[in-house]
């Protein structure tokens, strides 16, 4: 193996560590503590464990964490009415639903209904519309720990040739308008996408959000490029992700470890941008560059 394994746990917990030190001076100016509304609709296993442990990273940066769980027969009008209460709520900074929601309720309805201004997930129209044409919104979290990663291990990205595999509007899109505002060269590819090794051989950076295991080879991965999966899937052989991590990490120069690379920037980010709302909603100034 030669390539360096970038640490998302570790420069997570440094971040979360320099949030918990905004949201201290945030609660000695606003005399509460920043707020975050978690909805859960259902039963669904894997999101009972994220809405867990978002729950739990939100109390440790000194936060305030509002869980609300609804059955999975409720209607689509319940879950409209509960974000119409949480958009209300002076104490609540972000509001997350947990997707996937039950089939009765159409998701882009409930994710309209958000206020653009609370919504730390970045999935709103009007936030996507901001990220898109380059105004200050909330950037959905996985991207954005994707970026931080990247700049973290490579600086300044101008120029380079960038390659996401996968175009959903949580991952794929929005990492694509974050890269073109770094300067990179970008490529969309898709299950549509004609030759994708070659599309990949050429690219400096390699995100894969796809959701099948191991589907990225290593032999696609341009010598000393960087790697960067987010995929996280279930197999006999435990949590893996969309790369071929022995094969790419023999040729790459850098590659996340699934698990213990985006996963963990994903919460941090969330609650990034739930400090950055309750900041802006009490008329606070935010020294970005303590993030
Ligand atoms: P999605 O199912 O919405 O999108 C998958 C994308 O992959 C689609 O755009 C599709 O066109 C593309 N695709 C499918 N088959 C392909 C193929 N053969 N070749 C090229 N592209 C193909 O998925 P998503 O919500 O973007 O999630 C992708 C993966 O990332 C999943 O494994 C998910 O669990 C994971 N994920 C991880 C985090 C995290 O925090 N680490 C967050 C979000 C998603």
């Amino acid at each position: 193996m030669s390539a360096q394994i970038i640490d998302g746990k570790a420069f997570a917990a440094a971040l979360r560590g320099r949030i918990a030190l905004q949201v201290a001076s945030f609660r000695d100016a606003a005399a509460r503590a920043p707020g975050l509304a978690v909805v859960l609709v259902g039963e669904d296993p894997a999101s009972a464990v994220y809405v867990r442990n978002k729950g739990k990273a939100t109390l440790a940066a000194g936060m305030a964490s509002f869980e609300y769980r609804l059955p999975a027969d409720a209607e689509q009008a319940d879950v409209l009415a509960l974000v119409q209460t949480l958009n209300a709520d002076p104490a609540v900074d972000g509001i997350l639903v947990q997707l996937p929601l039950p089939p009765q309720i159409d998701e882009r309805v409930v994710l309209m209904a958000i206020d653009p201004d609370k919504d730390v997930d970045g999935f709103h129209p009007v936030n996507a519309g901001r990220l898109a044409t380059g105004l200050y919104g909330f950037v959905p979290c996985t991207p954005l720990g994707c970026v931080m990663l990247l700049k973290e291990q490579l600086g300044d990205l101008a120029g380079l040739e960038a390659v996401i595999i996968g175009r959903s509007n949580i991952v794929g899109k929005p990492l694509a308008q974050l890269l073109i505002g770094e300067n990179c060269t970008v490529t969309v590819a898709h299950s549509k996408t004609r030759d994708l090794s070659t599309i990949v051989k050429r690219a400096d950076i390699v995100v894969a959000a796809v959701g099948r295991a191991a589907m990225i080879r290593g032999e696609w991965i341009k010598p000393g490029a960087t790697v960067i999966d987010v995929g996280i899937n279930r197999t006999e052989d435990g949590l893996v992700g969309d790369v071929d991590f022995n094969g790419a990490a023999s040729v790459a120069g850098a590659i996340t470890p699934v698990p213990g690379g985006v996963g963990p920037m994903t919460i941090a980010c969330l609650l990034r941008n739930t400090l950055v709302s309750a900041y802006r909603r009490a008329g606070l100034k935010l020294d970005m560059a303590t993030l």
